[in-house]
């Protein structure tokens, strides 16, 4: 066993044990090579994350079939069809005709895809997603329910602000949380499937899963630094 092999499951183990129980873990792998995900799986991880769609397609021909693969990128809409066969959640959803899309994508491959709702937040304008009021509005007005049948929306995604203030985070995933509850006790009343909300990553995921979070999506304290002058590419 080399001492990489070693590293990444040790990582791994490291991170789980710091997890609350029920909180899922996502292996944020992009830029990371095949191999690295592969040390993961055997390590026991089966869920992966991914944010370039072509990546992502190219990971998914080369490793196991069990694995359960996340976008959590920015999507844009003609490259749904791509992921559409096989993803298994998509976090980024942050706009109505984004999941138009993955709806009519899903249909074509008699699959129905489970989504999140991406909600702006952070106090960055680079950060996509809808605002707490946009989101409400959308689902409030049910359209979804009858027009997009082949997406099933299990809960709500957000990143926080890229700051040193805990408090500030803290504020933010509560804020998520809050707006979650509501949405849990009005329009997904009847629907047990609506119950995640995938917030953490390595900096914050300690804030996140104390302020509610149930998937955290973690890359660099498992796979290590990206190398972003060295794009995944295809062999
Ligand atoms: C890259 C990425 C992560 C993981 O970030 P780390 O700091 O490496 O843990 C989580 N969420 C999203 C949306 C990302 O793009």
């Amino acid at each position: 066993m080399t001492k990489e092999i070693k590293m990444i499951k040790d990582r791994l183990n490291e991170l789980k044990e710091t997890l609350n129980p029920g909180v899922e873990l996502v292996a944020v792998s992009k830029y990371h090579p095949v191999d690295e995900l592969q040390q993961a799986y055997d390590a026991g991880q089966r869920i992966f994350g991914e944010s370039h769609v072509q990546e992502l397609v190219a990971k998914e021909a080369a490793l196991p079939k069990d694995i359960k693969w996340h976008f959590i990128g920015h999507l844009q809409t003609n490259k749904v069809k791509y992921m559409a066969p096989f993803v298994s959640l998509i976090h980024s959803v942050d706009s109505e005709k984004l999941l138009k899309e993955i709806n009519r994508q899903a249909e074509k491959n008699g699959r129905i895809i489970d989504c999140l709702l991406q909600l702006h937040i952070a106090k960055e304008e680079t950060k996509f997603g809808f605002t707490p009021q946009e989101v409400t509005d959308f689902l409030q007005s049910g359209e979804w329910r009858s027009q997009m049948p082949n997406v099933r929306i299990v809960g709500l995604m957000a990143m926080a602000t890229n700051t040193d203030d805990e408090q500030q985070i803290a504020d933010e995933f509560l804020q998520v949380k809050s707006l979650f509850d509501k949405l849990k006790n009005t329009v997904f009343a009847s629907d047990d499937y609506f119950k995640e909300i995938s917030m953490g990553m390595s900096g914050d995921y300690q804030i996140a899963q104390n302020c509610g979070s149930t998937m955290v999506r973690v890359g660099s304290m498992i796979f290590g630094n990206r190398d972003y002058s060295k794009p995944f590419t295809f062999q």
